[in-house]
């Protein structure tokens, strides 16, 4: 099974925002943080300006593990955008940290075919430099 070529893929830059620039920070690091609520230790993912759950604003971004299971998935067999034709066909995943339920995160399936996106398969976090700034959080198979 052929492998995604994403080294020919030029993906579009994250532009970070008041609510996100502490996520792609910490990224930059290679550290995963999620928004939690400090009122009721709810992780939520993308940021917001409020807790989804009970409404307070007292929010920290707060490192976690980043392990996982495969949520959703879709497989790319068409680019959309051309960037990514090189890539075709391609697994875009959505994950259910086990650390942050129902903080699902977007990302794909890097290092294994597509065809090992799986409903529940256990990914953990990886994470892909984009340029000085910007580092982007995706996922790889895990053992565990
Ligand atoms: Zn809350």
């Amino acid at each position: 099974m052929m492998m995604s070529d994403w080294s020919k893929v030029t993906r579009p830059i994250p532009v970070p925002n008041e609510w996100t620039k502490p996520f792609w920070e910490a990224a930059r690091q290679g550290v995963l943080k999620l928004q939690r609520c400090q009122a009721c230790g709810h992780f939520q993912h993308p940021p917001y300006a409020t807790c989804v759950s009970c409404m307070a604003i007292d929010l920290k971004f707060e490192p976690v593990a980043g392990k996982g299971a495969i949520y959703a998935y879709t497989i790319m067999y068409h680019a959309g955008d051309k960037r990514f034709a090189a890539a075709v066909p391609y697994a875009s995943i959505i994950v259910e940290l086990d650390e942050a339920p129902g903080a699902l995160m977007a990302g794909n399936l890097l290092g294994a075919p597509y065809t090992e996106a799986k409903v529940g398969r256990r990914v953990e976090v990886m994470f892909e430099p984009l340029n000085a700034e910007i580092t982007l959080p995706q996922f790889r198979l895990a053992t565990d």
